[in-house]
Order: C-alpha cells, then structure tokens, then sequence
C-alpha cells in the first residue's frame, strides 16, 4: 500500500501516518522529521532547511524531490510506505509520479484530513514532539505518561519553534498557496480521500482505515 497524507500543519498528518505504518508495517516517511535530524546533526542539508523552516517558508523542491528519491528506493519501502509532508508543491507532485511511475510503484490513496483553522492553531499551541524519534503529543488531548519525556524512546520532548502561532499563520498560508492546489491535483487523477480530522485521534484512525479500504485493529 502507497498512501500520501495531505493537510495542513496541525491536521494529524504526523500522528495518523505513523499509526498506520506501525499497524501495516509500511515505512513512515515524514520529511519535517527528516529534515530536523538532518538539523539537529548539522549536516548543511540540515542547515540549509533551518532557514527556510524557522520561518515557515517551504525548503525549495530541487532540494526536497532529490531526498524523496533517494529515501523511496531504501529496502524498508518495498512493502508500501506512508508519504506524510511530501508533496507541498505542484513540481513535488509531478516529480513524485514520474519517480513512481519509474519504480512501477503507483499511490494508491491521497488522505486529505480536514480540520479548522481554530482547531488546528489551538493543537498547535500545545504539540510537543519529541527530538529524538519525532513522536508527537499535545498537552491536553495527549499527553506522554511522563511529563516532558517521549512514552516510545524517553527522548525530550519539545514544543517546535515553528509552531509558535506567528510562524504557524505563515505556514497556513504557504499551505493555501502551495499546496491546497494538491487537493484538486489528487481528485482530478481519482485518489483523494477526504477524511474529517475533528475527534479522537482514535475515531480518526477508524476514518482513515475505512477511507483507504483497510481493516483497522482499534476499529
Ligand atoms: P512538517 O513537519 O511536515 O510540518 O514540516 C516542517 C517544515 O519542514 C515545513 O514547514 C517546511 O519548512 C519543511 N518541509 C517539510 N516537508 C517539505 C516539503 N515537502 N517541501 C518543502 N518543505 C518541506
């Protein structure tokens, strides 16, 4: 199974792909994470996106569409894999179908998870992630057992510099721009799924199995 999540910053893209990939065994590609160990490691990739990332502006696509390349051919995508963050642009979108085209791996769904702006910037407010494994909580809605440390890797657990709500206005509107266009893109080529993000994160995981055809265990 092949699945992009769509949605904008805050939607549960994170959290609903990484359940799924744990419950079918597909691999979780997430390039915010990505990009933030490449950050953490200081690698110049990682450089680099800081400065786009820190003000919610989208790292350029040459940059993007070369490291999605190079992750789609690793061993732990053979079975399927979870596209969560990537693509944010027409020119990702296009460049992701000729790269699947070329392997002979085709998407089979586009999740779009629908949410409110008021929502999403009052789950923006109290996300935490974790900086070892990308695990992500909120304060209220769901918090770790532990204060302040990650339930899966004990890792620290912090509130990202780009979900503080000036920066978190720009990357909703770098998403109206950018990649809302997407949604249409998807629907035209008959993959998009339109799943309604309000909720339990565990009625949502129900919404998302039902959506893309798939049994799920907390059903
Ligand atoms: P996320 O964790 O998916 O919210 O991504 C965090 C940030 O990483 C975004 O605001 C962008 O700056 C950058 N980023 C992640 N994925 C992409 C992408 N496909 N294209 C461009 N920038 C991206």
């Amino acid at each position: 199974m092949r699945v992009i999540f769509l949605g904008q910053p805050g939607s549960g893209k994170g959290t609903q792909a990484r359940r799924l990939a744990a419950e079918y065994g597909l691999a979780h590609i997430s390039t915010g994470d990505m990009l933030r160990a490449a950050g953490k490691a200081e690698t110049p990739l990682g450089q680099e996106a800081k400065r786009y990332m820190n003000r919610g502006a989208l790292v350029p696509d040459e940059v993007m569409i070369a490291i999605i390349r190079e992750r789609l051919q690793e061993k732990d995508c053979a079975r399927g894999f979870i596209l969560d963050g990537f693509p944010r642009t027409q020119p990702q979108a296009d460049a992701l179908a000729k790269l699947l085209r070329s392997l002979g791996k085709p998407v089979d769904h586009v999740v779009n998870l629908e949410v409110s702006v008021e929502e999403l910037l009052c789950r923006m407010r109290g996300r935490l992630t974790c900086q070892s494994c990308g695990a992500i909580y909120h304060l209220t809605f769901d918090p770790p057992g532990v204060e302040g440390r990650c339930d899966r890797c004990r890792g620290r657990l912090i509130h990202r510099a780009d979900d503080e709500e000036g920066t978190v206005r720009e990357r909703l509107a770098v998403y109206s721009q950018s990649t809302q266009p997407l949604v249409e893109y998807y629907q035209a080529r008959g993959l998009l799924r339109t799943v309604n993000g309000t909720g339990s994160i565990a009625d949502i995981v129900k919404r998302v199995a039902e959506a893309i055809g798939a049994e799920s265990e907390e059903a």
